[in-house]
């Protein structure tokens, strides 16, 4: 399946004729190619979406958020697609790109279609005269984002960025531009105006091209804590208006007076979704002392439990790596985690299934013993491998918690929600939940704090970063 670059609402090669490989994480065959987009196709892009946004930017609200609704109607026209082309683009399992990727692909834009037609003016009166605070445009935006949740992600930028009257130019991953591809032609289809929404596919190259771009206005970025560090340093010389979506080390807390069989499932769960390749996977399990031995027994049960296989098989759990590259990195943290002093509880080798030798497979991994420094369990591994701690006090538990370099989520079990609102309170990072994971309010803001990122997205958060007040004051007499 080859994919084009779309610009100006046409499909279109790359100039330079460059192309790569994409390949399935599964199966590990070639799947098609992609673009590799250069400076001309990003100059081209971004060119498009300066010439659309005089007119997107001149309409009504109303307007914008029924072309989003629309686009929420003919994705979900396609959900099964959709499903289909993320589990064999990213490897992993179907039924998870239904409930997940599909679901919130359309939901995006269902809901700030919403929030974009509810949006009403701030005023705030003085005795002499009335201020309106007008959220306008910010201009063109760059989009860029990773392999792990590509629509997920894409459609959660793409949706608010044009509901508030920008234009863009999206980047997906190299690693998974089939659903992108999607979008595209569901925006062809609809007929959303002709530049308003563009793509470019390629890798880094056309990323630092396009977070560099004079006529950017916006990035926002999803991605790694590395990338990120650059594409701040590209952005800043012509202050563009920069939100960034980083890495992440998230504690699981577990105390001793948590409903044990729900707290196994839900750290399970948090552990290991989507091959552990979700930024906000509890990848450091940390459980208190009394219950440590009889958790860690029914933790190991759990995990073993997960059915490895073939993405597209309903029954499947736990589906591949997204790289042969990736794979070589988890391999290379769990032979570290063995010169660290660690145990390997369960996994620790690849597990392939039946007539998929060629793909990217790692059992999930547990690992105990290790001291919480190491790195191993602070540094992020972003697959199937957890390391679990004991910790004997509240105090104890916040500061192993604490001590890493990212701030992006966690998850507290607990019976005792006082605790938990606490202990939450202590915990120096972006989002964090109790009883519970991943449970997301789209009101509610997401980001990280530390080197997990730099502002926040959803709900009234996004349309404030994808729009720029501007303050009125008109004097009464
Ligand atoms: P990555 O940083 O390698 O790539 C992300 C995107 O940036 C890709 O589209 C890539 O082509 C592009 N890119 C690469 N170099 C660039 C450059 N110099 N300038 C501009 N763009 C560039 O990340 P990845 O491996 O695709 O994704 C995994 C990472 O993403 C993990 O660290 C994970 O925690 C993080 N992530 C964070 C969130 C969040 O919301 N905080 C969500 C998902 C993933």
């Amino acid at each position: 399946m080859r994919v084009l670059n779309y610009i100006r609402g046409e499909f279109v090669d790359p100039k330079s004729d460059f192309w790569m490989d994409n390949f399935s994480p599964s199966s590990g065959e070639v799947i098609g190619s992609i673009p590799l987009s250069g400076e001309g196709d990003v100059d081209n892009a971004v060119m498009a979406a300066v010439e659309a946004l005089p007119y997107w930017s001149s309409l009504r609200p109303l307007e914008r958020a029924e072309w989003l609704e629309r686009i929420a109607d003919c994705l979900e026209s396609k959900f099964e697609e959709i499903a289909r082309l993320e589990s064999l683009d990213t490897g992993k399992p179907i039924s998870l790109s239904r409930s997940v990727d599909a679901k919130r692909s359309v939901s995006n834009f269902r809901f700030f279609s919403g929030m974009i037609r509810d949006l009403e003016e701030e005023v705030f009166e003085m005795e002499d005269a009335t201020n309106i605070v007008k959220l306008k445009p910010v201009g063109v935006g760059a989009l860029i984002t990773p392999w792990n949740l590509p629509l997920y992600l894409l459609s959660w930028k793409v949706a608010p960025a044009i509901g508030m009257g920008n234009t863009v130019v999206c980047k997906p991953s190299e690693l998974t531009p089939l659903t992108a591809d999607l979008l595209m032609k569901v925006i062809e289809e609809v007929g959303l105006p002709r530049g308003v929404v563009n793509l470019v596919h390629g890798d880094g190259m056309a990323g630092s091209s396009l977070t560099s771009h004079p006529l950017v206005d916006l990035v926002s970025f999803t991605g790694g804590t590395e990338t990120g560090s650059k594409v701040a340093l590209s952005a800043s010389p012509k202050f563009k208006k920069l939100s960034l979506e980083l890495g992440g080390k998230n504690a699981s807390i577990v105390f001793s007076d948590c409903d044990m069989e729900k707290t196994v499932e839900g750290v399970t769960r948090s552990a290991f979704l989507n091959q552990g390749q979700v930024c906000l996977c509890g990848s450091r399990i940390l459980v208190e002392e009394s219950i440590y031995d009889d958790f860690v027994e029914l933790f190991v049960d759990s995990v073993e439990s997960m059915v490895i296989g073939d993405p597209m098989d309903d029954s499947t759990e736990l589906g591949a790596l997204i790289s042969k590259e990736h794979l070589k990195k988890v391999e290379y943290y769990i032979s570290l985690a063995k010169e660290e002093g660690g145990q390997i509880l369960t996994g620790g080798t690849p597990c392939v299934p039946k007539g998929l030798s060629n793909g990217n497979w790692m059992a999930p991994t547990v690992i105990a013993g290790l001291d919480h420094n190491s790195r191993c369990s602070t540094e992020e591994i972003f697959g199937p491998v957890v390391t679990i701690h004991r910790f004997k006090s509240e105090d104890q538990a916040i500061k192993i918690a604490n001590n890493t370099r990212y701030g992006l989520a966690g998850s507290i079990w607990t019976g005792d929600l006082e605790k938990g609102e606490r202990v939450a309170s202590m915990i120096h990072t972006g989002m964090i939940w109790v009883n519970t994971w991943l449970h997301r309010d789209l009101r509610a803001p997401f980001g990280g704090v530390k080197d997990s990122g730099v502002g926040r997205e959803g709900g009234r958060w996004s349309l404030g970063f994808f729009s720029e007040p501007l303050n009125v004051c008109l004097k009464n007499d």
